[in-house]
């Protein structure tokens, strides 16, 4: 008997953790945060009622943080078995569990302050910058279909996800006594083909369950292909405006794609070469993690990569800016460039900046490319509001709103079900996961009908044995 049981991404989109049990043993697949309102998050985040002392190994699928922020959670409660991860996603959460930690620690001084003037006792972080680091040596790295054995009886294998550096589906093999072994797949984010950069994902392995994601069960988006097109016409007429191009791009992923595909329209002669600023930290140090990693890239991205000499996110268009003070002095630039700044919701970071600069002149263009969350500036320009608050002043939106989907790194309705279609017939039992339930029904009214026989929408802590 195999149990397997969601502690997290239960009806909702982060926190991704799974267990799965089988003859006295315990792996646990991704070790996600929560994320969203602090006041609904805390507790699911500091709780996560895993067996610690009875887990035996921990895979994780990829390094966002929905899928790996809670490790050095766990390490400070005293996890110290393997985590198994690609070498693109350990590298990865080298920076982004230390950003987080940053992130965390920043948060608790500043709630502490309030709570000090209120006579209540100080909190501490979910997890410091110390836990982040004890976090990096528990990592095992393994290559995409590469067999291991996190626990003995079962045989794993990460496949190819194409949803972000790093990304894998995982496979296991689980030994079973008298029987044939049970075929379990977990998809992680199952990403798309055509994206920029990434493979293809892989198709699933056959297997007897499949727990897979669902977070785009019932939306279609703009095809990944048609995406560069569209960004090479929005930057192209703002050139020809005189007017900047400001883009709030989340640091990962995202910005990395962004410029390896501004790279390619400047050296196709699409596009005039005009200066590209990346202006965030953390943006920086993940695309020195995406030049390191150049065996994740796709064929075309490989291709490029030798035609111009090796570095597809730089060219001599393209500069970085760590310093506060090279970030400033953007702000005197008045000849048309483009400037890619965090966060990708317009919530913090120095994009505010950039938009207080620059939203009041028609000629320049605030370039959307990815998904805005309900309440977010992002989401008020999405929805053409005229006038929007940035850090608490009135400002008239005179700037182009430019709005491109096709940079989704989650599979649509569409991509999704031609993933899990060929296992229409032999899968035994469908879990899904990561997903809002709206989402998930239409999904699994749909996996019926393809001929999955029993599809279950997954609620957290629920047990499903197999
Ligand atoms: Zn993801």
């Amino acid at each position: 008997m195999v149990r397997i049981c969601s502690f997290g991404a239960a009806g909702e989109v982060t926190g991704s953790m799974h267990i799965v049990q089988f003859d006295g043993k315990t792996l646990v697949l991704d070790c996600g945060l929560f994320q969203g309102k602090r006041a609904e998050t805390e507790a699911k985040n500091r709780e996560h009622n895993l067996p610690l002392d009875q887990v035996d190994a921990l895979i994780l699928s990829h390094a966002h943080i929905d899928h790996s922020g809670r490790l050095p959670r766990l390490v400070r409660d005293g996890y110290r078995k393997p985590i198994y991860a690609t070498p693109a996603t350990r590298d990865l959460c080298t920076v982004m569990l230390a950003d987080s930690a940053h992130i965390q620690e920043e948060d608790t001084k500043f709630i502490n302050k309030k709570k000090a003037r209120n006579g209540e006792l100080p909190i501490e972080p979910l997890y410091s910058q110390q836990d982040a680091l004890n976090t990096i040596p528990l990592f095992r790295t393994i290559s995409y279909c590469q067999a291991f054995e996190p626990v003995p009886g079962v045989i794993a294998r990460f496949f190819e996800a194409g949803h972000m550096l790093g990304s894998a589906g995982v496979h296991l093999l689980i030994d079973r006594p008298g029987q044939r072994s049970l075929s379990l797949v977990y998809t992680g984010d199952v990403g798309r083909p055509r994206m920029p950069l990434l493979r293809d994902p892989a198709p699933l392995p056959d297997c007897d369950v499949l727990m897979t994601e669902s977070t785009y069960g019932n939306r279609k988006t703009e095809d990944a292909g048609l995406a560069k097109q569209r960004l090479a016409d929005v930057v192209l007429k703002t050139i020809e405006r005189g007017g900047k191009v400001i883009v709030p791009a989340f640091s990962v992923g995202r910005t990395q794609v962004i410029v390896y595909y501004l790279n390619q329209l400047f050296n196709e002669g699409v596009l005039p070469k005009v200066p590209v600023y990346v202006d965030s930290p953390l943006s920086i140090s993940t695309t020195e993690i995406f030049r390191l990693h150049p065996e994740c890239y796709d064929s075309e991205a490989r291709a490029f990569n030798q035609l111009i000499g090796g570095d597809i996110f730089g060219g001599d268009c393209c500069i970085y800016t760590r310093s506060v003070e090279e970030s400033k002095r953007l702000n005197a630039i008045k000849d048309p460039c483009i400037i890619l700044s965090a966060s990708g919701m317009c919530e913090t970071g120095r994009i505010l900046h950039h938009l207080a600069n620059n939203i009041g002149n028609h000629r320049n263009t605030i370039l959307i490319v990815g998904f805005q969350a309900a309440n977010t500036l992002g989401r008020r320009l999405v929805e053409n509001a005229r006038q929007v608050k940035i850090h608490g002043e009135p400002y008239e939106v005179k700037a182009r709103v430019a709005v491109i989907n096709g940079f989704s790194a989650h599979a649509d309705q569409d991509e999704l079900d031609d993933t899990v279609r060929p296992q229409a017939e032999n899968c035994k039992t469908a879990l899904l996961v990561h997903g809002e339930p709206d989402q998930q029904l239409a999904f699994a009214h749909r996996m019926h009908k393809m001929g999955f026989a029993d599809v279950r929408l997954v609620e957290r802590g629920q047990v499903v044995e197999v």
